[in-house]
């Protein structure tokens, strides 16, 4: 596993078209796999994985105008690419203390591996959870 990200050596990531780039600065505080029915629609796989890293640590380089913005009545935002529709952030983009990214966006090792697998519960039938010892949630982790 690669280091984590800082600013001496920034990961970089980037939607399909290329469009919208951006750069994370400081260390993943935390990531995992969600298998909820909304991540799994914005996805259309099993849902989605993600990390979370603080605010500071994070600088979007080009393409802003090209994020759209999908909140969900009971869900968090997803954030994606209205060119290519690449799933990028989630949390409470743009705003919060910490960027939630979805980790297949990103170029390169973000120095962190999923934790934990959250609603399990509402996967998908066809979704057969990995014998990789982490731990699931029903729902949310917290
Ligand atoms: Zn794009
Ligand atoms: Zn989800």
């Amino acid at each position: 596993m690669a280091d984590a990200p800082s600013s001496e050596h920034p990961l970089q990531g980037s939607c399909l078209c290329g469009g919208v780039r951006f750069e994370v600065t400081a260390p993943f505080r935390w990531a995992n796999h969600c298998h909820c029915s909304r991540c799994r629609k914005h996805s259309g796989a099993f849902g989605e994985t993600q990390g979370r890293v603080p605010r500071d640590g994070f600088r979007l380089l080009q393409g802003e105008e090209l994020i759209r913005v999908y909140r969900p009545d009971d869900g968090r935002v997803k954030a994606f690419c209205s060119v290519c529709g690449s799933s990028l952030f989630g949390n409470e983009w743009p705003e919060g203390d910490e960027i939630g990214i979805r980790l297949g966006a990103l170029d390169g090792d973000p120095g962190i591996r999923p934790q934990f697998h959250t609603f399990v519960a509402s996967r998908a039938p066809w979704d057969e959870l990995p014998d990789d010892g982490l731990p699931r949630y029903d729902e949310g982790a917290t």
